[in-house]
């Protein structure tokens, strides 16, 4: 049988796994941070309207500019943004490589705090760039002279802050975001996958006037419970939206994703509406586990990452094996947990209850 090592793969990709979490069909899936609420049925059925009447144009390509969602995405983000400086893409996943294509590439680089999401350094390798991460102080919040300390020394193409950080959840303040875009010349990226879980800060949208460097990325894969859909965002200079059609590939966003994302923005409010709620679940998972024991780090996002297991892979196992999944992210002594409803919040924080100290078998 032929396996990967006898074919003329790229160097930069011998070694390396694919992203991965598991799928399994199970009772309680914890793992991917998605919103675990359905969508309202009202919004399923206009939805589902918008779809039906998109099928019947499916002979023709779609409209390559997105007009009518990159409107809708606009007005969801607010101030006073124009479509021209709107983008969007297959997931933010997408979008963020359709970023590195443009401004990263063989011989620059790709700058990240780690732990950071993990699909970063996969983009880079993917788009044959540079993959430089530094690592966050104890507490995984970012200040502003050590991002600028790294952003000086390594002066990298392109860099991107999480805010909140996956999968720490840390949040990230504005005065890091203003100190980065000075620290360098290249492209600076606000990854606010989880920023409507963040009801303290405003989004770094705010920031883009006069700062054409300046990229904020977002999705509806996370609180807009739309993950299955496929659609990230960003909002940027209409400059930098030029430079993105460059590489982008003709019609790569479907007439019935274009259908469906803009149906489910003209009712934001409904399916945002479970925010508040997962956001107190997710207080409560916190207050469960750190009463058990564990350290719980600060999260402004659906999740938790979880500190004083034993032995991380075990406890995930175990947990698997009851039909909970969550995620390990081999960082050691820690799991991370997303934030579900009431029942499957409940039901993680007995399971974990249920295991010894240290989340070893009980
Ligand atoms: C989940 C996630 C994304 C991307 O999700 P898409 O589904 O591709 O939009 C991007 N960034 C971070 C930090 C995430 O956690």
């Amino acid at each position: 049988m032929t396996s990967l090592s006898d074919l003329p793969l790229r160097d930069n990709l011998v070694g390396q796994q694919p992203y991965g979490a598991p799928q399994d069909a199970v009772r309680v899936s914890l793992n991917v941070n998605e919103n675990t609420h359905p969508i309202p049925e009202h919004v399923a059925i206009d939805i589902v309207q918008s779809l039906a009447r998109a099928v019947t144009g499916v002979n023709r390509y779609p409209d390559r500019e997105f007009s009518e969602l990159r409107d809708a995405l606009a007005g969801y983000l607010g101030h006073d943004l124009g479509a021209d400086q709107v983008w969007a893409a297959n997931g933010s996943n997408e979008v963020l490589q359709q970023v590195l294509q443009a401004f990263a590439g063989p011989g620059r680089s790709l700058l990240s705090f780690t732990p950071t999401y993990s699909m970063y350094p996969l983009l880079a390798a993917g788009t044959d760039t540079a993959w430089i991460g530094v690592e966050r102080p104890d507490d995984y919040a970012l200040t502003p002279e050590g991002v600028v300390a790294a952003l000086r020394e390594h002066r990298p193409d392109v860099a991107i802050l999480c805010g909140p950080n996956n999968p720490t959840g840390t949040t990230l303040d504005r005065e890091v975001i203003l100190a980065a875009y000075d620290a360098f010349e290249g492209m600076l990226v606000i990854d606010e996958a989880y920023q409507e879980f963040d009801t303290e800060r405003e989004s770094a949208v705010a920031l883009l006037p006069g700062r054409h460097r300046l990229i904020v990325s977002r999705t509806m894969s996370k609180a807009f419970a739309f993950a299955g859909v496929r659609l990230g965002y960003l909002a940027a200079d209409p400059a930098v939206i030029d430079a993105l059609r460059l590489v982008r590939l003709p019609y790569h966003l479907s007439a019935l994703t274009q259908a469906a994302a803009t149906a489910a923005i003209r009712h934001a409010d409904a399916m945002l509406a479970t925010v508040a709620d997962i956001s107190a679940q997710r207080d409560r998972l916190a207050g469960a586990l750190t009463e058990l024991g564990y350290t719980v780090h600060p999260s402004g996002a659906n999740f938790l990452l979880v500190g004083g297991f034993a032995d991380p892979e075990a406890t995930f196992a175990e947990l698997r094996a009851q039909g909970i999944l969550i995620r390990n992210l081999s960082i050691p002594g820690h799991l991370r947990i997303t934030a579900g409803t009431e029942a499957e919040t409940g039901a993680v924080i007995d399971a974990i209850a249920a295991l010894g100290p240290g989340g070893a078998r009980g």
